[in-house]
């Protein structure tokens, strides 16, 4: 016997791919706690604790990328540390990238066994829903898009599976396996938790109160009524489950008081909110641009203008209408208050606040205006951002490939002869081949690259820091692979293939001459025989 045949020498490495797996989601817990709580010494020593035992496991089982993980991590919490225990804006901005990094980090592949992907946020979903064969069928909508779900069939199962691993939502039925059972169940789970498993609870029927209060109780995130549909579970399940918890809120501070203003960004920095301050409001529109920020606190009284004013500029853009802002001021007169509320205003803090009080609030704002924002800029059957939105995201990047003198390339993505896919296989099997497509950019582009649904069967995608050359080949590369995915389909299998056209941003251009350019790119490559990518060029050649 060889040595890699050795049973119990794979069972020795699976056992350390387990502990490397394990310890790498304890670190994510407990980062993920903080955009939950406020970090106390005692998170921090557990943070500390749990990433060195990472490296150490790591280290043993040879997982280079772990290891340097790992080491960064240290390297910044060791900052933390210098820095009097207190988190900055830096610091939270890098460690929340390793941390994004850490938790797409998968195992090895060499390795013998099949590779174990790193599912740290990627627990898996529980569902308990009486209709079993919808139950099972949402298990394999949810298994197309990544998230492992497993169904249960009874309380009995329910409960062995919580005893064996907890879930990372848990979907279930208010009368599974029984009157009221499954509301007893999901609170019953929640026992001695310190943190709540979030529950998606379903009623067919439309429920009572008593009954809705009983399912916020026992963890309830939201509730439906009626039909249950994959589309709207895996949103839920994607925004509790997903980056989305994990990007750290932004904040921008307006304050004339530079004391004021660092108190204000400590608090925050404290609860791994990712801060930026200026002490001049005339600023502020540029930063907000630059910054993208979630929340905005305005000092009430500035010289040179006061923060309704300055709350009624920002309000004028339309993009900024959404973003809550939050005033804070010494003021404590009841009707100016409601005055600067109705100035465009979404809340009015008075100083002294309290740190809780400041961090409750921002957190709670600043989530809202996130899922209120999601639902507008995206579009619904794919998830990717939809094309107005997509536009401004281009425009942001031009902006910011302006200011830091980067390239920006943009292209556009039209999937070949789709109007025969939908002829022969049906609406809903062209419908799956969007929303795969959708699925398989995502995976394959960077964070930083922006993907929009442009209209029914076409797509497009932001490039930051990134020129033409290097655009065509990624865009090339995932064409290729798109290309070779065979869907199970009757009368036979199908497969599908897309064109794109590529333009980079030049000097002095604006993002309608950059799209122009893309989609004459596009219609090259359309011409040019299809499945292919092609490159702006100025004079066309003749094909
Ligand atoms: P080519 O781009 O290669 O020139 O050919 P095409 O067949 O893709 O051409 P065209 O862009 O004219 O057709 C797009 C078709 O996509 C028309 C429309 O019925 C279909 N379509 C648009 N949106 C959706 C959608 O959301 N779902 C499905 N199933 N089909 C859609
Ligand atoms: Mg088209
Ligand atoms: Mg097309």
């Amino acid at each position: 016997m060889t040595e890699q045949e050795d049973p119990s020498r794979d069972r020795l490495k699976y056992h350390f791919a387990q502990r490397v797996i394990h310890q790498a989601r304890h670190v994510l817990e407990v980062w993920q706690r903080l955009q939950r709580v406020e970090w106390n010494p005692g998170d921090m020593a557990e943070m500390i604790e749990a990433n060195l035992r990472l490296l150490r496991y790591a280290e043993r089982f040879a997982q280079t990328e772990h290891i340097q993980l790992a080491q960064d991590i240290e390297r910044c919490l060791q900052q933390v540390r210098a820095n009097r225990g207190r988190l900055t804006s830096a610091l939270i901005t890098d460690l929340n990238q390793l941390m994004q990094r850490l938790s797409r980090t998968g195992l090895r592949h060499s390795d013998q066994f099949e590779q174990t992907s790193l599912p740290p946020l990627r627990k898996p979903v529980y569902l308990a829903l009486q209709d079993r064969e919808r139950a099972e069928r949402l298990v394999q909508q949810l298994d197309f898009f990544g998230l492992s779900a497993q169904s249960c069939d009874d309380a009995v199962a329910f409960r062995a599976a919580m005893a064996e691993r907890h879930p990372a939502v848990i979907v279930m039925e208010v009368d599974f396996d029984g009157n009221g059972v499954g509301l007893d169940l999901a609170e019953k789970a929640q026992h001695g938790l310190e943190h709540k498993i979030p529950v998606l609870f379903f009623s067919h029927e439309e429920t009572d109160t008593p009954t809705r209060l009983a399912a916020v109780r026992a963890g309830g995130q939201e509730f439906f009524t009626g039909t249950i549909d994959a589309s709207s579970v895996l949103e839920k399940v994607e925004m509790l489950t997903r980056t989305a918890h994990y990007e750290p809120f932004k904040v921008l501070v307006v304050d004339d008081s530079k004391a004021q203003a660092i108190h204000t960004e400590m608090v925050l920095n404290s609860a791994g909110i990712v801060t930026r301050a200026i002490t001049d409001p005339i600023l502020a529109m540029g930063e907000l641009a630059e910054f993208q920020p979630d929340l905005i606190i305005l000092d009430m009284y500035m010289p040179g203008c006061i923060g309704t004013e300055l709350a009624k500029v920002i309000r004028q853009h339309e993009r900024y209408v959404s973003v809550p802002i939050i005033y804070l001021s010494a003021e404590d007169d009841l009707d100016k208050q409601l005055d600067a509320m109705s100035e465009g205003g979404d809340d009015f803090l008075t100083k002294p606040i309290k740190p809780r009080h400041l961090i409750a609030t921002v957190r709670t704002r600043a989530s809202r205006a996130r899922s209120l924002r999601a639902r507008m800029v995206r579009d619904s059957l794919t998830g990717l951002f939809n094309h107005t939105h997509t536009l401004q995201l281009l425009e942001d990047a031009r902006f910011r490939a302006r200011r830091f003198g980067q390239p920006l390339s943009f292209a556009m993505i039209d999937i070949d002869h789709f109007k025969k896919v939908n002829d022969t296989y049906g609406h809903p099997m062209g419908d799956r081949v969007i929303k795969s497509l959708a699925l398989f950019l995502k995976q394959r582009l960077r964070k930083t690259d922006h993907i929009g649904r442009y209209g029914g069967e076409e797509f497009a995608v932001v490039l930051p820091d990134t020129d033409a050359q290097a655009a065509f080949k990624v865009l090339d590369e995932i064409r290729r692979r798109f290309a070779e995915i065979r869907y199970p389909a009757q009368p036979g299998d199908l497969s599908c293939t897309f064109s794109c056209g590529i333009a980079e941003l030049g000097e002095d251009m604006g993002i309608k001459t950059l799209s122009k350019e893309a989609d004459d790119a596009l219609y090259l490559a359309k011409n040019g025989g299809r499945n292919r990518v092609a490159l702006f060029r100025d004079t066309p050649e003749i094909l």
